[in-house]
């Protein structure tokens, strides 16, 4: 589909900042809605690396209308259980494949998988756009953007800020932020090791947690809590870290073995206090940055989305309501990155390392809760059921 440079003087109706899923999907609901949208993105090409795979049933579900779910599922493992485990039992299952639900899983895919599709059923974006400045004007908002060394000044109705954390100073309003002290190693392996496809495993060892969930073609990603990060020690590189790690705490030495790469990050939360200001909105991490310590993040800025892109069309048609819509769904919002940050928040204390007795209590506290309806609980705040814009059939 194609989009044209939004060059000085046009006026468009939404000027959607930055590229990544939040934006892409945006843009391509809004586009569906027959709104004329830029999207305008820095890089010059796609990203690469590896960041999210997790996608919730909500999500999935919010992505159906545009077309982009049953091109992501083609590429997707379903993730039907989870279960948790020591070194030497398991402690508990939850399971994801309630019967009546549109989709009875959540799947695992790469993030480059999820922004393919989703390019393809949206605007094409006008790359090498670096938006530097943007600001309320009356009925509009202006957006100063720098392209090849060139200041250019846009107009649009409406801006939506979906830069991730790179450009959350484009938005006004303040935040608040925790930064955690803990450090992760991860990687993606070809190889399954001993665990069933449809299942992600999570590990609660004394040194910590090792979470081992499905990719497709019968993959695995670990990540793993890493006491080390820093260490001056050659001999405690990360990958031989990693691999310690697997075998240590899952007794899979072949899971360990087929590691050859490794990636390690740190985690925080942050929550913006508006992701409105006017005319100007804010979605996906730029508003919320949630730890990926349960692969959540992706999935808030797909359902902010999903659920802005019909209000904002209310506000363009000058249709009765919409401000109070715009009202209830910025609240709705902060409460649903709120939630996920509380939850990131408990897994991240879930995960730490504990002395003998530490780990023995916490063992018994798992098994116990997960042989009662907090299994359940546990299983839909996992899945994203508690979201509040989540159609949680
Ligand atoms: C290791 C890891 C694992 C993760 N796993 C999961 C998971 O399993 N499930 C999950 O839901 N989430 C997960 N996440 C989180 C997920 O990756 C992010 O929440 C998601 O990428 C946010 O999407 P976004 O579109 O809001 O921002 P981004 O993906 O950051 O995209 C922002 C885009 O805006 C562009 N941009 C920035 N500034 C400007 C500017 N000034 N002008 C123009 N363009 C600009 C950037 O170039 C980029 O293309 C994980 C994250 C990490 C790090």
């Amino acid at each position: 589909m194609s989009s044209t440079w939004p060059g000085e003087g046009d006026l468009r109706d939404v000027a959607v900042v930055g590229a990544g899923p939040s934006g892409q999907f945006i843009a391509a609901e809004l586009h569906r809605l027959g709104i004329d949208v830029a999207l305008l993105e820095r890089r010059s090409s796609s990203a690469h690396g590896s960041r999210a795979i997790g996608i919730h049933s909500p999500a999935l579900a919010a992505l159906e209308p545009s077309g982009a779910t049953d091109r992501i599922l083609e590429e997707a493992a379903r993730i039907r259980r989870g279960e948790a485990r020591t070194r030497t039992r398991t402690l508990g299952t939850v399971r994801f494949d309630h019967p009546g639900k549109r989709f009875p899983f959540s799947i695992a895919v790469p993030q480059s998988v999820t922004e393919a599709a989703l390019s393809e059923i949206g605007p094409v974006s006008t790359r090498d756009a670096d938006v530097v400045a943007v600001e309320n004007a009356g009925d509009t908002v202006r957006l100063s953007t720098v392209t090849a060394g060139r200041r250019t000044e846009i107009r649009a109705k409406v801006a939506v800020i979906a830069t991730g954390a790179s450009g959350r100073h484009l938005v006004a309003g303040g935040s608040k932020s925790r930064t955690y002290p803990d450090h992760f190693l991860m990687a993606d392996v070809p190889t399954g090791g001993r665990d069933s496809e449809d299942t992600a495993v999570i590990t609660l060892e004394r040194s910590g947690v090792l979470e081992s969930l499905p990719l497709p073609e019968g993959g695995r990603r670990v990540v793993a809590w890493d006491a080390e990060f820093g260490t001056a020690d050659p001999a405690r590189d990360p990958l031989t870290r990693l691999r310690a790690a697997v075998e240590q705490r899952t007794g899979d030495a072949e899971l360990a073995a087929s590691i050859d790469a490794v990636s390690s990050f740190r985690i925080r939360n942050v929550l913006l206090r508006r992701m409105r200001s006017s005319r100007i909105f804010a979605i996906g991490d730029a508003a919320h940055e949630i730890s990926p310590i349960g692969g959540q993040g992706m999935n808030l800025g797909l359902l902010d989305a999903a659920s802005l892109a019909p209000r904002l069309a209310l506000l363009l048609r000058d249709r009765a309501g919409a401000e109070l819509e715009l009202d209830r769904w910025e609240r709705r919002r902060l409460e649903s990155a709120g939630f996920a940050a509380k939850l990131a928040a408990l897994n991240t204390f879930a995960g730490r390392p504990r002395s003998r007795s530490g780990h023995a209590l916490r063992s018994i506290v798992v098994a116990s809760a997960l042989r009662t309806p907090v299994g359940g609980v546990a299983a839909r705040a996992y899945g994203m059921g508690f979201d509040r814009d989540a159609d949680f059939r």
